[in-house]
């Protein structure tokens, strides 16, 4: 007897479907994982969406709860399994999964933890998705995207880390409160490591081409030598998340949202500008073999373009300091 599936429905085609064009896979369903997913879907900027970690019970809670929400959004597929062929042929895997900050730890405290991780990850991601993107969130994200460059053999080019993405937005978010302004028109660039030796790029810090240090040619200046404090809008970025985790115990918004504004730019080849990690070496004098955020354009073969910064000496050499910090690091590592 005939279902109702097919009283209903009279197929015009016998060919097979073709598969999904724009897959993104999120590795580690917590917080920011959820938030990356969610950010994702509301941007509608997938047509798969694939969920992997090794919490079966969250995973699948997680993924229902997502699925049920399937009509408000515009991803037809929905799929999660700790077992990675499900993330077969994504085109961008957003790597969150790992310990997270604890009050008052510094993201370098985590690294050890994460690295092993990793370990376990990254060749599972590759040999599902040779061809993706990967874009590491894990903290420290500078150090765990060399991390996932290295064990994935991947070129340099599809191995990101969301780096000072955030920071920046955090930068023109407080320099926005100051000048009551949206942060859309603030422009400030932080560059360097994400997090506790970041780099705000004050020469470059305008509204609508104003340069601000035209105006006040000491802002930033330590101390307060500007006279209004403008390292404190520095300040805020650096304690920004800090406070949050005081707050409420973990971050999650910002970061899925800006994470959801990368995948964007890769997925639609839009060829914008952001501040995301990418190897340096040989770049603002850095020697060692580590990756920092500058400047970078994204479009769908990855990061395929530095923008050159015009930094001070100053500058470079808070770059090269935070390049040896990292580096002291990862050399220690046991990958
Ligand atoms: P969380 O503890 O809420 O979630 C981590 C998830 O990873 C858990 O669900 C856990 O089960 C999963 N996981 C652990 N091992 C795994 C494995 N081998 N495979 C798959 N999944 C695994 O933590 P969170 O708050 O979501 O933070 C995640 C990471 O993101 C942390 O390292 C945190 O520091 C980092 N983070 C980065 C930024 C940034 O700007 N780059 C911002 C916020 C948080």
């Amino acid at each position: 007897m005939a279902s109702t599936q097919e009283k209903l429905i009279a197929h015009v085609t016998t060919e097979e479907p073709i598969g999904c064009r724009n897959k993104v896979t999120v590795v580690g369903v917590g917080m920011v994982g959820m938030a990356c997913a969610v950010s994702v879907l509301l941007k509608d900027l997938c047509d798969e969406l694939a969920l992997v970690d090794v919490m079966e019970d969250k995973l699948k809670g997680e993924a229902m709860d997502l699925q049920h929400a399937s009509l408000f959004f515009k991803t037809s597929r929905i799929v999660a399994d700790k077992d990675y062929s499900c993330t077969a042929n994504s085109r961008v895997v957003v790597i969150t999964a790992g310990a997270r900050q604890q009050e008052g730890e510094s993201r370098l405290n985590l690294v050890q933890r994460n690295v092993d991780i990793f370990k376990f990850i990254i060749p599972n991601v590759v040999k599902h998705s040779p061809d993706a993107v990967l874009l590491v969130v894990s903290n420290p994200v500078d150090i765990l995207t060399y991390v996932a460059w290295k064990l994935s053999g991947f070129p340099r080019h599809r191995v990101i880390g969301s780096g000072t993405n955030l920071d920046s937005a955090r930068f023109r978010h407080a320099m926005g409160e100051r000048l009551r302004l949206h942060p859309s028109s603030c422009h400030g660039w932080i560059v360097g490591e994400h997090g506790d030796s970041s780099v705000a790029v004050w020469s470059g810090v305008n509204v609508a081409g104003v340069a601000l240090q035209g105006l006040n040619p000491e802002m930033g200046a330590d101390d307060g030598a500007d006279g209004e404090d403008w390292k404190a809008v520095h300040r805020t970025v650096v304690d920004g998340a800090y406070e949050v985790i005081r707050l409420k115990g973990y971050t999650s918004w910002a970061i899925g949202m800006s994470v959801a504004d990368l995948v964007e730019s890769v997925l639609k080849n839009l060829r914008k500008v952001h501040p995301v990690s990418t190897l340096v070496q040989g770049m603002h004098g850095v020697k060692d073999e580590v990756f920092l955020s500058v400047p970078c354009v994204l479009g769908n073969g990855g990061l395929t373009d530095v923008i050159r910064l015009a930094l001070k000496p100053s500058e470079e050499k808070q770059l090269v300091k935070s390049a040896e910090t990292l580096w002291a690091v990862q050399k220690e590592l046991n990958l």
